[in-house]
């Protein structure tokens, strides 16, 4: 049986590529405590403006972006498969990368506005999102004492009345 603690506590995995880096996806208004994104090592090097580089900083400063390599099992498994599907000519070596991960972390959900990309997790049956419309409801936010209920429009480590720690909550529109 699964517990709703279990449950709350479950890390969420989302692979992006560097397009959503690009449009602070999910920085500003979507990553949740649970949440962490997923990029492939090779990612920074196609960064090449300082804003989207900054992006990624604030990521690691935070904790909510892990830099990993996928598995050389895993990146054969979806060379050999985008072969089959056509896809191969179409995809990056950082598409090739995006893809393997989501064999290794199963239960990730894929991020890309690619159709190449999206054509591979079809086949392979791994969830996809497109970010693209999310772009379109930045949300604001506003973070709240979880002790005494103050609410403040900006991040606060600690509350300032009382010293208990504080959340972070979407307006609703
Ligand atoms: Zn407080």
């Amino acid at each position: 049986m699964i517990s709703m603690n279990e449950d709350k506590d479950k890390l969420n995995y989302f692979i992006v590529d560097s397009t959503a880096i690009i449009h602070q996806f999910m920085l500003e208004n979507e990553l949740k405590d649970n949440d962490l994104l997923l990029v492939p090592e090779l990612l920074e090097d196609e960064l090449k403006s300082s804003e989207s580089k900054s992006v990624l900083t604030v990521l690691e400063a935070e904790d909510k972006i892990i830099k990993t390599a996928p598995s050389s099992e895993s990146i054969e498994k979806i060379s050999k498969i985008a072969m089959e599907t056509g896809d191969i000519s179409a995809l990056s070596k950082i598409d090739l990368h995006v893809l393997a991960l989501s064999l290794d972390f199963p239960d990730s959900v894929v991020y890309s506005d690619d159709n190449a990309v999206q054509n591979v997790c079809k086949k392979l049956n791994v969830k996809f999102q497109s970010f693209q419309f999310k772009i379109k409801h930045q949300r604001e936010y506003f973070w709240k004492c979880t002790v005494c209920r103050s609410k403040f429009t900006y991040k606060l480590d600690s509350c300032p009345d009382c010293g208990s720690s504080t959340k972070r909550y979407f307006k609703k529109k």
